[in-house]
């Protein structure tokens, strides 16, 4: 049996998110994009809200929500801004790791402190050198002692100036490639931890984005979160759950811009009637909608089967790719159907599509989505893989 009712509760969280995006959100989004600053103001008032730990047991003090719940509140909260919805979401990029393979100890020191007081995480795979290719990381954690010793640059780290700790992927030797992977949880204010300034960006400009280094830091041996032959393989475990929050993040951006792109097409006139009579402006928007319709479907079957405990990579992927692709689709009509006037500052529909570039470019590009989905497809049906 198919259902496509949300619950009450599915229904409340939705309406509880949507109002935090226009209330909070939405009034700042404008200048935080302007200035490129951070606002820390509504990440402390969206932690106060629960939208930093969903996916935390309750036990833990968390949310305890499901994958699917969390991208009902995700969508609402993109549609707002998705820089700062993605610094929200970065946290749970780093906890779930922690609340799927931590031990009860990693727990109770990291989950805890998370949710009873304001605190921000950052999860730390890229590198200057590496992007799609994280089994060639340089970064490395050698064994010392019951510490590991931790060296190296990590890149692009969302949140990376703020984080009260860091999830840091590295290798105990870079010729083991995937096999030497291990990942450690590493507090801010450990000796030899720094961070770059913040990266000018085309877009999410709302968002922090820095490089962060390591120099012969200590961690000590009960950060290990996954030890060799574990810790790329968990990294991409943690990816299959969070890509449905990006994608549907990028529903969220696509559906704002369709709504605004709705309200000039029926308020602009040329040749003497609402643009919105015209049959090219009318495809544009059934575009935007049924795509929207499917990103946000697809998405949604990915969640359900994360929270089902099944395998949800192709699926995972295919989300990500698809709902990505709509973002930037719509976003560019949506500045088409506003004319000139999508191309000045004047109107938000130029910041939406700066906004969507980045969603085919981070959690794994547009190119690199259709790899993984190659892989199980041909995976499943046997043979070469
Ligand atoms: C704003 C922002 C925030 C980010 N936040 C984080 C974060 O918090 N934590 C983190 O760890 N990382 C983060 N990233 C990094 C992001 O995940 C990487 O940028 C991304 O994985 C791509 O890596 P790259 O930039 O090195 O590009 P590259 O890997 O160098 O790719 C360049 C191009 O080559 C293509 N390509 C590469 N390999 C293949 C292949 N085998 N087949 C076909 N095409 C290929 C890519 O698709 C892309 O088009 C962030 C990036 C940005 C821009």
């Amino acid at each position: 049996m198919i259902g496509f009712e949300l619950t009450p509760e599915q229904k409340a969280l939705q309406e509880k998110a949507r109002r935090f995006s226009q209330e909070v959100i939405l009034p700042v989004a404008a200048r935080y994009d302007r200035d490129g600053t951070f606002p820390l103001e509504v990440m402390e008032k969206a932690h106060g809200s629960g939208f930093f730990t969903p996916l935390i047991p309750k036990e833990y003090g968390g949310e305890g929500l499901g994958v699917l719940d969390n991208c009902i509140i995700a969508e609402e909260l993109a549609a707002g801004c998705m820089g700062i919805y993605v610094s929200i979401f970065v946290s749970t990029l780093a906890l779930y790791p922690i609340i799927k393979f931590g031990t009860e100890d990693q727990k109770e020191r990291f989950l805890k402190p998370f949710c009873s007081k304001f605190s921000m995480a950052s999860y730390c795979l890229s590198e200057f050198t590496v992007g799609s290719d994280p089994a060639s990381m340089k970064a490395t954690a050698i064994p010392d002692g019951d510490h590991y010793l931790l060296n190296g640059t990590k890149m692009w780290i969302t949140n990376g100036g703020y984080a009260d700790f860091y999830l840091v992927f590295a290798t105990t030797d870079p010729g083991k490639k995937d096999k030497g992977i291990i990942s450690l949880i590493v507090p801010s204010h450990l000796a030899g931890v720094s961070h770059g300034a913040p990266i000018d960006k085309m877009g999410q400009r709302a968002s922090n984005t820095t490089a962060v280094t390591f120099k012969d830091v200590r961690v000590p041996g009960e950060n290990l979160l996954a030890g060799e032959g574990e810790g790329f393989k968990k990294a991409m475990i943690a990816l299959d759950i969070t890509r449905p929050m990006i994608a549907v993040g990028a529903v969220g951006v696509a559906r704002t811009a369709m709504e605004l792109a709705i309200q000039y097409a029926k308020t602009r006139v040329q040749f003497g009637v609402p643009i919105a009579r015209h049959q090219a402006i009318q495809f544009m928007l059934a575009d935007m909608a049924k795509d929207i319709e499917a990103a946000r479907l697809l998405t949604w079957k990915a969640a359900w089967l994360a929270d089902q405990g099944a395998q949800n990579s192709k699926e995972a992927a295919m989300a990500k790719a698809f709902a990505s692709d709509v973002a930037m689709r719509v976003t560019t009509d949506a500045v088409q159907i506003y004319g000139g006037m999508g191309y000045t500052l004047w109107h938000p529909v130029e910041k939406l599509m700066r906004d969507a570039k980045v969603i085919q470019i981070y959690e794994g590009t547009a190119q690199i989505m259709r790899l993984v989905i190659a892989r199980q497809m041909l995976h499943e049906v046997g043979g070469i893989f």
